[in-house]
């Protein structure tokens, strides 16, 4: 399929190309590298560089291009920064996905795949997650992403749009031969900064919180392998045939990792201490966050290549060893 993959030079957007290309797909990148990287895509990819929200040259590509489905990783993703800034995310994860749809519906392609996230969840009650369960976000980022999924629900139902929303728990890893992998600026993850304190390349990390009610006391969370995400993405295109579907899925391993198991995943792939502080409880992490993707699983024969920590933290290091300084 001619897919456009809009901000498909990002972290999780530019893997999902390579994962395009190698299923046979003909993938073309909107994205106008606010966060995104050239470098984050092979020569022979067509990239324009335009807001998502830009409706005529969105339409011009969907028409030159003959797209037939669309891919929407664009979103700003500091929740911090959604909290202090909040038009910024709104007019951007929100009011230009409307106009990226506007333009979408108007030129008639009518097969959309939106990133979504555990976020749109809030502090839920149960775990593990299931697609089920209430979305009371507790932050403007998800709540924009929430915002997004349910206007698709209305769109669809109006005008027969098919979509496929996935809620993404922690995005991770890298390509495995160290090609392409997470360069965000600035960088607030625990990954890419236990690696960074291990190397010497920032100051020791701070593990946000020791007094959680948790097994060792630091938050827990469900890493996935960016691969195995995008592999999703893929595997949706089948189910998107009939006008008007409109699916939702969670996208974990289901496997609960501490902070500590993250740094002693680091420790092994680098072969080095990880030197950290600790530090008070970081505004807005719920304790625990783990998927039920049995969902996935099942409808869509959704496999996971990169079932634990180690594994994942390992294709981490492949790209932070061989790219210290990202794509620069
Ligand atoms: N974390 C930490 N120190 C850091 C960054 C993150 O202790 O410098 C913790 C954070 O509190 C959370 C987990 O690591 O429990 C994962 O955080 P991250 O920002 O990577 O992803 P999030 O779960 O916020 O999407």
């Amino acid at each position: 399929m001619n897919v456009l993959v809009v901000g498909g030079a990002g972290y999780i957007g530019s893997h999902c190309v390579r994962q395009l290309i190698l299923a046979g797909h003909k993938p073309v990148v909107l994205d106008n590298l606010v966060f995104g990287h050239r470098g984050a895509l092979a020569p022979s990819i067509h990239l324009y560089e335009h807001n998502l929200g830009d409706e005529a040259a969105v339409t011009r590509i969907l028409r030159d291009e003959k797209i037939e489905a669309v891919m929407h990783f664009a979103a700003y993703a500091y929740v911090g920064e959604s909290v202090n800034d909040p038009l910024k995310y709104y007019f951007n994860n929100v009011v230009a996905t409307l106009h990226l749809l506007h333009a979408m519906l108007a030129v008639g392609v009518n097969k959309f795949i939106f990133s979504s996230t555990c976020a749109t969840y809030g502090i839920p009650t149960q775990m593990p997650i299931v697609e089920t369960m209430p979305q009371a976000p507790i932050n403007p980022y998800g709540q924009t992403k929430l915002d997004i999924e349910n206007a698709l629900k209305s769109i669809s139902r109006a005008k027969g749009l098919s979509f496929a929303t996935f809620r993404y728990f922690n995005a991770a890893g890298a390509a495995e031969d160290g090609s392409i992998g997470e360069a965000h600026d600035p960088e607030t993850h625990l990954i890419p900064l236990a690696i960074d304190a291990a190397t010497g390349k920032r100051p020791p990390l701070q593990i946000f919180g020791i007094d959680y009610p948790t097994p060792d006391g630091t938050c827990l969370r469900d890493y996935v392998h960016v691969d195995d995400l995008s592999r999703a993405h893929i595997a949706v295109f089948d189910k998107l045939n009939q006008p008007g579907t409109g699916l939702f899925y969670n996208l974990g391993t289901g496997r609960p990792t501490s902070v500590y198991e993250v740094i002693r995943a680091v420790e092994k792939a680098t072969g080095r201490k990880v030197p950290y502080t600790t530090a008070p409880r970081r505004a807005g992490d719920p304790p625990a966050l783990f998927a039920d993707s049995s969902k996935a699983v099942k409808e869509l024969g959704w496999t996971i290549k990169f079932p634990d920590i180690d594994a994942i933290v390992a294709t981490a290091w492949a790209w932070h060893s061989s790219r210290p300084e990202g794509y620069r």
